[in-house]
């Protein structure tokens, strides 16, 4: 069972903030903004490369999840706005074999990052 399919079965806790059928959503342990909170598929896909096309509809909910909590996180605003990244590999910074989405807001974010 990978650390995120542990947060769903609720044998580690997480500060959810949306749950469904597809998808979960909680707030990273350690933010690198104000606001920073994962969206994670309940199918335990590794990685994004690892997807498939059976996968597609998972991976666009994953997106219009991300959207939806950012904005009742407060981020979607005008003169506000959020990144939306997703590592993957090594070198992509993927620390956790559970695909995730993390959105991050709060503060101007630079680019490129590092
Ligand atoms: P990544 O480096 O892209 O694989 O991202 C993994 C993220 O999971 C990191 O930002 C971690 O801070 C976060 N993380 C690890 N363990 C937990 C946890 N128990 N609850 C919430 N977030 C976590």
């Amino acid at each position: 069972m990978t650390l995120f399919e542990k947060i769903v079965a609720r044998e580690i806790p997480a500060d959810i903030l949306h749950e469904d059928d597809v998808c979960i959503a909680f707030r990273d342990i350690s933010p690198q903004a104000p606001v920073h909170f994962l969206v994670v598929p309940k199918k335990p896909i590794p990685r994004v490369a690892e997807a498939e096309f059976v996968d597609q509809a998972t991976l666009g909910h994953l997106l219009l999840t991300a959207g939806k909590v950012a904005t009742a996180e407060g981020v979607n605003t005008a003169d506000g706005g959020f990144r939306v990244v997703i590592n993957n590999g090594a070198d992509g910074g993927e620390t956790v074999p559970h695909l995730h989405v993390h959105v991050l807001g709060g503060r101007p974010l630079k680019w490129p990052p590092g």
